[in-house]
């Protein structure tokens, strides 16, 4: 797979110097100091070693040709490997792969790919397609042979995985885990976006519930309103008419006993008549004054409603926090309070019903507002009381003041002459007509009240409530009567105070910044979603490479140590060799997993690496080296020397090792050792004269013995 090496200015190459590679084994050979290893650090080069130490330069300057007496240093060093790929190993659409870098003095670089300037990374995703890693593991400098020997077991791993090809998996969980943190992060900013809405969020939707029940109050008090002034504007037509009926009759009797009277001549009982007429008036006082005593009775309705709403709207209020009286034992209390009405101490059992209701129903105590709103209801509750008391006394002086209309009446018609009867009878039928226009006029005068309330609630209710009358039409419609109108009152009263109180004129103003609010928080939460199903996702992403990866990991490990106690046997005639997992603590306290190698020396009671000798290292490395290179073999491997310490009868079998493994891997030998040598297809020569300058040439077996020993 490997074709050529082409070097020029790398460093004792000072000229332009051409190696091809047609045979599954090239041996390097020359004299120490020719530039052997020069030239297996020019493969590191050529594929991207970033390194200065692995190619035993402390500057860039070091990579370039130095110069000497007879020749100038170089300004450029450049170093082309071609690779074979008609069985397509590497990833790009070429027969023939040229990767080339140069490097200035300036220490700037370029890489080529097949002439064309590419990207270091475009190189390195290239070749670890072909299990050309960057741990660099198919080409063992000279005395590294042994690193893998040296390093911490987590190194070790790390060169392992990336022998077996697994580097991939580390690859994408580190892609993965870089995405995760990006992630994580996005998700910590949209929450912390999500928490700075979150209070007027929730005060904004505290606010929208509040204008929701104002809203269900105001709807159902419209409903409550539109039978309350239909009942009322019905109550006055039916009074109307009856009042038509009873001023035809009056007419009528009155025109009956005109005609009477003009045919005679009257003789009056004046003492009589003046009692009587003195009772009627009497009768009208009274009736008058009940009559006051009525309409403020209906104004303290009124109040007494509006008190119980404003007393609902406080402690509603605190119900958003405590929670308090509820709907339906303000309903229980209600249908108390109209039972206790009808009796005699009404006012104040009503007031201890309230006041029972209130403790039971909030757990916190009144606060001094409810309490004194209270009060007042009490107050007014004994006014009201006190109303009906007297209402009830004028009621019954005027049933007395009728009985004694009543007898002095028939007194005077017994006792007086009959046309005095007729005269008063007139008198009484004017007086009852001008009753019927007084009565007329304070129809009037409710009828306006009616309009004031209806323009005065249609303010927090609507206009619409005007078209009350349409009730009237309606054939099911069914008027309240006296008692059921005074509790509607009531319940329109308490309604409006709360409709007043949760200030609807604000609501519209409140249900966009609600809207926007919301809009923004669901915009939020999405975002926050996918976030998380992203993390998630990414989360079992790594889960699944790492598990992948340590099924891998743990599978080569088994081959691995499979070949590599084999390789080991075979080269130290027994024992054995194992690669194990482990897990150690790091500084950091974290916990890492690495290899260790365990060994056994036949007939020897050494056990562990440190008390080999270095031929004994050696032969151990290399039987780990090649172990990891049969089960996943590189296309080529470059060996600077890796037999330096063998025997004789070592350097027999690592012969036999280097041409079992040559059939899976092309290698190219840097080597002193005659046998290894004797095993390569294909045998450079490298000599350096008097110039400094490593030249090339191509020998036979002989005369590579022969170069290798001057
Ligand atoms: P050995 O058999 O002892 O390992 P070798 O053939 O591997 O020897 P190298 O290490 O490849 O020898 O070559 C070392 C020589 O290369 C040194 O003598 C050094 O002078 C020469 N050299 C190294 N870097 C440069 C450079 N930048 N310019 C010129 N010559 C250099
Ligand atoms: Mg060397």
């Amino acid at each position: 797979m490997l074709k050529s090496i082409e070097l020029s200015g790398f460093k004792s190459f000072a000229k332009k110097t051409e190696l091809n590679f047609p045979a599954r084994i090239s041996a390097i050979v020359g004299p120490n100091g020719s530039g052997k290893s020069n030239l297996a650090e020019a493969f590191r080069f050529a594929l991207g070693e970033q390194s200065m130490k692995s190619l035993r330069g402390s500057r860039s300057d070091d990579l370039l040709w130095n110069g000497s007496n007879q020749l100038p240093r170089a300004n450029r060093a450049g170093v082309k490997t071609v690779f074979d790929n008609t069985g397509d190993r590497l990833n790009v659409d070429f027969d023939e792969v040229a990767v080339e870098r140069v490097m200035h003095r300036d220490s700037s670089h370029q890489y080529f790919l097949n002439g064309s300037q590419v990207r270091l990374k475009d190189i390195l995703e290239m070749l670890a397609s072909a299990n050309i890693g960057p741990t660099g593991h198919h080409i063992i400098s000279q005395g590294e042979a042994d690193r893998i020997l040296m390093v911490k077991p987590a190194e070790r791993k790390r060169i392992i995985e990336d022998a077996l090809g697994l580097k991939i998996y580390h690859y994408k969980k580190d892609e993965s885990e870089k995405k995760l943190e990006k992630t994580h992060d996005n998700l910590q900013e949209i929450l912390a976006l999500q928490r700075e809405i979150e209070p007027e969020l929730r005060s904004l939707s505290r606010q929208m519930s509040r204008i929701d029940k104002a809203r269900r109050i105001q709807k159902e008090t419209y409903k409550k309103a539109h039978l309350f002034f239909a009942s009322k504007e019905h109550h006055i037509q039916q009074r109307y008419e009856d009042l038509d009926t009873k001023e035809r009759e009056l007419k009528e009797r009155k025109y009956t006993l005109e005609e009477k009277v003009s045919a005679y001549t009257p003789k009056e009982d004046t003492q009589s008549k003046e009692v009587l007429s003195n009772l009627k008036e009497e009768r009208k006082e009274v009736e008058k004054k009940r009559q006051a005593l009525l309409k403020e009775q209906r104004e303290l309705e009124r109040t007494i409603g509006r008190l119980e709403g404003r007393l609902m709207a406080t402690s509603s209020r605190e119900e958003e926090q405590e929670g308090s009286i509820s709907f339906s034992r303000l309903i229980l209390l209600k249908e108390d309070i109209l039972t206790v009405l009808r009796e005699d101490n009404a006012a104040e059992r009503i007031t201890t019903l309230f006041d029972a209701c209130m403790r039971g129903g909030q757990k916190k105590d009144s606060t001094e507002k409810e309490e004194s709103i209270r009060e007042e209801i009490g107050e007014k509750r004994r006014e009201e009381k006190q109303l009906s008391l007297r209402e009830k006394e004028y009621t019954q002086a005027l049933s007395s003041l009728e009985e004694k209309i009543e007898k002095h009446s028939s007194g005077v018609q017994r006792s007086d002459e009959e046309i005095l009867d007729i005269k008063d009878e007139i008198r009484a039928c004017i007086s009852g007509l001008e009753d019927i226009t007084k009565e007329r006029a304070s129809l009037e005068e409710e009828r306006e009240e009616i309009k004031r309330d209806v323009a005065d609630l249609g303010i927090i209710l609507g206009h619409g409530i005007a078209s009350y009358m349409d009730l009237l039409e309606q054939e099911d419609f069914n008027p309240l009567g006296k008692e059921e109108l005074r509790d509607l009152r009531r319940e329109i009263e308490r309604g409006r105070i709360q409709i007043e109180d949760a200030d609807l004129s604000e609501a519209k103003g409140v249900e966009r910044a609600y809207r926007e609010v919301k809009e923004r928080n669901d915009f939020l939460q999405k975002e926050i979603d996918d976030l998380r199903s992203t993390r998630s996702s990414l989360e079992g992403l790594i889960r699944d490479l790492e598990k992948e990866l340590n099924e891998k990991f743990k599978e080569g490990i088994t081959d691995i140590n499979a070949q590599f106690n084999h390789f080991f046997t075979m080269l130290f005639g027994g024992g054995s060799a194992e690669l194990a997992v482990i897990t150690e603590e790091k500084q950091d306290g974290s916990e890492e997993e690495g290899v260790t190698i365990e060994v056994e020396l036949p007939q020897k009671r050494i056990k562990g690496l440190t008390m080999l000798s270095g031929g004994e290292r050696a032969l151990t490395s290399i039987a780990l080296v090649f172990s990891i290179s049969h089960i996943n073999p590189p296309p080529f491997l470059i060996l600077d020397e890796t037999d330096a310490a063998l025997d004789e009868a070592n350097s027999r079998k690592y012969g036999d090792m280097i041409e079992a493994l040559s059939e899976q891997s092309q290698l190219i030998l840097v080597t002193h050792n005659r046998e290894t040598m004797s095993r390569a297809g294909l045998l450079y020569g490298v000599t350096m004269g008097g110039d400094g300058v490593s030249r090339l040439l191509s020998v036979k077996f002989e005369d590579a013995k022969e170069l290798a020993a001057r």
